[in-house]
């Protein structure tokens, strides 16, 4: 049985865990030497949107698990789709073989992506599912009699994963740039950090277009690198120029795909004759239940890997994982459940609540810079007085005391709660992120009368 009250003698259990933890298991994008300072949690189960320690603590997921989790913890409907499945068959390969759940999940996702005629490519990882895109992107102009172009435009403060093609891709950060004798050349231009950045896209675009294999970006919000947003129009105008110039256009939706900005796909927010050529898709695509990931080709790229079997316009690419049964039918309930239950009807709703909140209690306090949003994906810029002061930690580190998780970007505190999180949760979130900031301000003794302090401070 769970001991209430764990004596200073004898460490909790989930103390004790986070010691196992910590012997054994190396975790990404952490300094193992202080993990177990950091205050981890080890989960040990869950419950709708919370999370529970091995002690009985509830930490409300404002992370979506790394964003990964939609409509939220042990969904009865979602664990039953696995159950059901697991009574036919687990896995078995796609290569060269077909299966059940992978056709039907297929099937649904086909009818609902913006993209014309597809065909879906799966893998298990994000950063998978952008390599593949790469190497299809690049193929196809090998396949098309055009094998000049073979470079690719991504944006300033891009982020698509961290496999070596997918970090080419991106604009380095977090410690990966140590790497860079492994990426290959890329032609970048600035991010959603700037306001200019399609019309300087664009004429990239035109000056390069017979170079170009594709354009990689991240519709509407560059996540990882603080929640950076564009306007709709300017990415209708950068597919305008990429479809004028034949260069193919990649959107990688694995952080915004599945409900998270308000629409399905944030592609859609750029108009009906914006068309991906290629799309990925991942983290929200089984509700954050099983790795799965895809790549969706439009008849354009597909068809041009047409050719004899054994050929060499065949895609000569392929996982052991990709298109898993169990992940494939938990990923097809999931779909028809967002659906059924108008998932992104109540986006726009919690979304809207979640502005108004972050407006009253956040925006205006004295340790925030700026608030990012897009449907359920939020960045509050924290505006420490020097650098160092680690306010992105600390902070985080308050809201998860006070039983809400959060982790930061830096000094970005992202907030990305799961797309079925109520307005009260909303309420619970805010308000135990905002007396964090308040906290962590405090302590730094930042009373520069410079910088107004709202209403909302207490
Ligand atoms: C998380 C992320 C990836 C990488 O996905 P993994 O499943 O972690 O490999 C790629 N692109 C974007 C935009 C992401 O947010």
């Amino acid at each position: 049985m769970t001991d209430p009250s764990p004596s200073p003698s004898r460490p909790s259990l989930a103390d004790q865990w986070t010691d196992r933890d910590a012997a054994v298991v190396w975790h990404g994008f952490t300094q193992m030497a202080a993990y177990a300072d950091n205050a981890p949690i080890v989960v040990d189960r869950a419950e709708g949107r919370e999370l529970i320690d091995a002690d009985g603590r509830r930490y409300f997921d404002a992370i979506s698990s790394l964003w990964v989790t939609t409509l939220g913890h042990r969904v009865p409907e979602l664990d039953a789709a696995v159950i059901d499945q697991l009574g036919k068959v687990a896995h078995t390969t796609l290569l060269g073989n077909g299966n059940r759940a992978a056709v039907e999940f297929a099937e649904a996702l086909a009818a609902v992506v913006p993209v014309d005629d597809p065909h879906v490519l799966f893998a298990s990882d994000g950063a998978v599912a952008v390599e593949q895109a790469l190497k299809v992107a690049f193929q196809y102009w090998v396949n098309a009699g055009d094998p000049g172009r073979t470079r690719f435009l991504s944006l300033g403060g891009a982020y698509h994963g961290d496999t070596v093609g997918a970090l080419s891709l991106g604009d380095g950060g977090f410690g990966t740039d140590l790497f860079d004798p492994l990426r290959f050349p890329v032609l970048r231009t600035p991010g959603y950090a700037d306001a200019g950045w399609a019309v300087l896209a664009i004429e990239a675009i035109d000056r390069h277009a017979g170079e170009l294999a594709a354009v990689v970006i991240e519709p509407l919000v560059q996540g990882a690198s603080g929640m950076l947003v564009a306007d709709p129009d300017d990415l209708a105008r950068l597919g305008d120029a990429c479809r004028a110039h034949g260069v193919l256009l990649i959107c990688d939706e694995v952080a915004t795909g599945f409900g998270r900005t308000g629409r399905l796909f944030a592609s859609e927010w750029a108009g009906p004759t914006f068309r991906p050529d290629l799309l990925c898709l991942g983290k929200g695509i089984t509700g954050g239940y099983l790795p799965l990931s895809a790549t969706v080709a439009s008849a354009r790229v597909f068809s041009a890997f047409d050719g004899p079997d054994l050929g060499e316009r065949t895609f000569y690419h392929g996982h052991s994982y990709g298109g898993n049964a169990l992940a494939c039918a938990v990923a097809l309930r999931h779909l028809q459940l967002i659906a059924e239950w108008g998932v992104i009807g109540h986006v726009g709703r919690v979304a809207a609540h979640l502005e108004s909140a972050l407006a009253d209690r956040v925006a205006g306090l004295a340790g925030v810079g700026e608030v990012r949003q897009r449907g359920l994906m939020v960045g509050i810029d924290l505006a420490p007085p020097v650098d160092g002061s680690r306010w992105g930690r600390r902070v985080c580190a308050k809201s998860v005391a006070r039983g809400v998780l959060v982790r930061p970007l830096g000094d970005v505190v992202v907030l990305m709660p799961p797309l079925t999180t109520t307005s009260d949760e909303i309420d619970r979130v805010i308000d135990a992120v905002a007396r964090s900031i308040v906290e962590v301000t405090d302590e730094d003794d930042v009373s520069d009368p410079a910088q107004p302090v709202s209403g909302a401070t207490r």
